[in-house]
């Protein structure tokens, strides 16, 4: 068994979507990023990619690639999915943390469990998703 971890943060903006775990949620601020910005689905791709020892989501999809340029996560994620099949690993379990003040996502979460269970063909019961604030401290908190 083979253990990963990820960490992904996009700057708040106005003017851009708000997409987490593949679901797009209505806010005043939105994730700057090349692709959608997806920061769960990102720190999930590098959680499954550090797992399989396959470096991280920059090596596989870089930023500068204009074939990326706001793709949905969810397909990067499928494609990750594919890539550590590959090696012959399959995704068993996984839990995440989402860090933001604003806005509130619990009624978002049961999608965003929906979503990322149809993406790798994981049972829900085998997802979790956790949204914790940052209590206004440190620059992730403001
Ligand atoms: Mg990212």
């Amino acid at each position: 068994m083979r253990i990963g971890i990820g960490y992904d943060i996009h700057r708040l903006v106005e003017g851009c979507k708000l997409v987490l775990g593949g679901v797009e949620i209505p806010h005043h601020k939105g994730l700057l990023g090349h692709s959608d910005a997806d920061v769960l689905l990102h720190a999930l791709i590098d959680a499954v990619l550090g797992a399989a020892a396959l470096g991280d989501i920059g090596r596989h999809f870089p930023d500068d690639d204009s074939q990326y340029k706001n793709i949905s996560s969810l397909i990067l994620l499928e494609k990750t999915c594919r890539l550590v099949m590959r090696g012959g690993f399959a995704v068993q379990q996984l839990d995440t943390v989402i860090i933001a003040e604003q806005p509130r996502l619990a009624a978002y979460i049961p999608q965003m469990r929906a979503n990322i269970s149809r993406t790798l063909k994981l049972n829900i019961s085998m997802i979790n998703v956790k949204a914790t604030t940052h209590e206004g401290l440190s620059p992730i908190g403001k």
